[in-house]
């Protein structure tokens, strides 16, 4: 089976011209914001334009495209207007993510900023609960793990099972998506083989690897356990070169589309990053 390889791309000018830009950067797979990922507001998708995208989504036969959720969306935090806001915020991508029949929805789960882990996951809990019936048949919400930064929950496998076991939520409805930077940073040590086969094996014991539904695949600028979030070019980063051949080339994650969220820079940007994980990929 040929690798799902694609990246997070711009849907300025239309939803259609995500797919064209998505191939010519090389990719099969792809992200995209539904709208700006730094204001509340949505700008309109007519059925037309829905239609249209659908029409030609399909005639391409590639996928799948996920929809990242609004960075502004916080279902762990305490303060109530923020969380209504983020809980109608989220129904509203999940709504626009089944008009388009994207498959997936990917958000952070959030911060507690203050209330405590355990307040934190419940009130994520109670914001899964209030987005499962918005939920598309075809379309799953995906909890991404976070890098632990301050008070960020969801840093590994128990956090996000606890989040999903404890929620009404199923594996019909709801599933993971694993960022490597995240990962690296929260202090999985995913750039040795041992670490690496660890990692897998903790979310397949806890919320079972076929739920892992995509992967993040970026290298990570800061060291392993460091708890930051900033990304970097594949090879380049601390994960490294040795660290991402082993990753790109682990059976179990192989199966997986791979979205790149790497840095576009002057030197590089996603075009040269997917050519770099095709190099490192065993033929
Ligand atoms: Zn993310
Ligand atoms: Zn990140």
């Amino acid at each position: 089976m040929e690798p799902k390889i694609g990246a997070h791309v711009s849907i300025s000018g239309g939803f259609v011209k995500v797919l064209d830009r998505e191939e010519k950067l090389g990719g099969n797979c792809g992200q995209v914001f539904v709208h700006s990922p730094r204001v509340w507001s949505f700008g309109d998708l007519t059925d037309e334009e829905a239609e249209e995208f659908r029409k030609e989504y399909k005639n391409r036969g590639w996928g799948p495209i996920l929809v990242h959720s609004n960075y502004l969306i916080n279902l762990a935090t305490p303060k109530p207007d923020l969380f209504k806001k983020s809980v109608e915020t989220l129904k509203e991508e999940l709504k626009r993510a089944g008009k388009l029949d994207m498959e997936y929805v990917v958000f952070h789960p959030g911060s507690h900023t203050g209330s405590g882990v355990e307040k934190g996951i419940q009130s994520i809990v109670q914001g899964l609960n209030m987005v499962k019936d918005t939920i598309p048949e075809d379309t799953k919400l995906l909890l991404e793990n976070t890098a632990g930064k301050g008070t960020s929950l969801g840093k590994d496998a128990e956090q996000l099972e606890k989040m999903i076991e404890q929620s009404e939520l199923t594996f019909e409805e709801t599933g993971i998506c694993l960022d490597t930077c995240h990962a690296f940073s929260a202090g999985y040590n995913i750039h040795n083989k041992e670490g690496l086969n660890k990692f897998i094996d903790d979310f397949d014991s806890r919320v079972g690897w076929e739920n892992v539904k995509a992967i993040h695949l970026n290298d990570s600028k800061h060291p392993q356990g460091s708890e930051k979030d900033e990304h970097e070019h594949i090879g380049e980063g601390e994960i490294g070169e040795k660290g991402m051949k082993q990753i790109v080339n682990h059976p179990k994650i192989k199966e997986k589309p791979l979205v790149l969220e790497t840095p576009v820079d002057k030197e590089k940007g996603y075009k040269e990053n997917i050519e770099e994980v095709k190099k490192l990929l065993d033929r």
